[in-house]
């Protein structure tokens, strides 16, 4: 089978295309053979050495297709079930080992390439939305790069709960894409200074949350968008890790909250992972969730995926399909 290899980190081009031996699930694992597979920012985090991968190995954490074989002990899934994942590395190929307890099935009407766009960016917007920072109607939160992946979700999730949403982004093309997935005001903050943006948008009084998932270029910044005793919830770095720093800036600029969240924490027991994939798949056969794929490359392309992920060229959604 075919699968998109890594020996050592560094650019795009040290994705390789390659055949590689089927995997054999062994007990409480299943043999998933993959119909589309998600590209998360995570993945360049992987590829450049900044988060460790085990190389050489496959790259990918996502994906969805048909269970082809099932080892011993799997009671939960059978042959034949069309399933979902995440958090599992090994995604950017034609097949893919995944433990049983990881994969749920996809609803009647959400189709492979809806499966693969949902489970990562999908259950991370749920979290942010409802756990980490729960959001209440009248709330007023700041998302940054409202456009990209994770960025629309999160604008539908915050709308359905009731919070008034500001989104940033690079580009007025991609302020449309975030009005459309419910931003009451996008600000693009290569061109505007969110933080005054932000506190006029929001009265004076700042937001009482800001999800920033772009890091050092928005996070210092951020802390000034809050009210007091709001909450930062840091959720990636797409423009760099965020330094150390002085915690007593927290006191100062109003008793502050900072959190550095993570989904596995978010997805730890089957129950936990079950409940918010059930409500992001359901709400997208439903239709009150929409998906946007607005990038679909061939499984071979991985370099080129990529590079316009890097390259902020992408909206919404980025598969590959074998
Ligand atoms: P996106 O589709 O949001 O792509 C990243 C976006 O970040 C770009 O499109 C761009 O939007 C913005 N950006 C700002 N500065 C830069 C820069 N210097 N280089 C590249 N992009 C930049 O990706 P994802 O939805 O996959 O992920 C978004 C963030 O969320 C990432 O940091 C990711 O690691 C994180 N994440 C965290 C999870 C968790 O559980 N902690 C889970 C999933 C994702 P614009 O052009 O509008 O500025």
């Amino acid at each position: 089978m075919k699968a998109i290899r890594i020996h050592e980190p560094g650019g795009p081009e040290t994705l390789r295309f390659a055949d590689v031996s089927e995997p054999t699930p062994g007990a409480g694992e299943a043999l998933v053979k993959i119909a589309a597979a998600g590209v998360n920012y995570i993945d360049v985090y992987f590829r450049t050495g900044l988060y460790p991968y085990p190389m050489p190995g496959t790259l990918g954490l996502e994906a969805a297709g048909t269970i082809v074989a099932v080892g011993a002990d799997v009671t939960d899934v059978r042959t034949g079930d069309r399933v979902a994942y995440t958090g599992v590395p090994g995604a950017y190929a034609e097949m893919a080992v995944v433990p049983a307890d990881r994969l749920v099935k996809l609803p009647d009407g959400v189709s492979f390439r809806d499966g693969a766009a949902a489970m990562l960016q999908g259950m991370t917007a749920h979290y942010l939305a409802t756990a980490t920072y729960p959001l209440h109607a009248g709330d007023a939160c700041l998302i940054h790069a409202a456009a990209g992946g994770v960025g629309l979700l999160l604008c539908q999730i915050a709308k359905m709960r009731g919070a008034t949403v500001i989104g940033t982004t690079s580009t007025e093309a991609k302020a449309a894409f975030a009005r459309d997935a419910g931003a009451n005001h996008v600000i693009l903050y290569g061109d505007q200074d969110f933080v005054a943006e932000t506190r006029r948008l929001s009265g004076g009084a700042g937001v009482h949350v800001v999800y920033d998932g772009v890091g050092v270029s928005t996070f210092m910044k951020g802390l000034d968008c809050l009210r007091p005793r709001g909450m930062m919830v840091l959720f990636g770095q797409a423009s760099g890790a965020v330094p150390p720093f002085d915690l007593s800036l927290l006191n100062l600029k109003g008793s502050l909250y900072v959190t550095r969240p993570g989904l596995p924490a978010y997805t730890a027991s089957r129950a936990e992972l079950v409940a918010r994939a059930s409500d992001v798949l359901g709400w997208i056969a439903a239709g009150t969730l929409r998906l946007r794929i607005e990038h679909e490359f061939p499984l071979r392309d991985a370099a080129a995926a990529h590079r316009a992920l890097e390259g902020r060229r992408t909206t919404g959604k980025v598969i590959l399909v074998p």
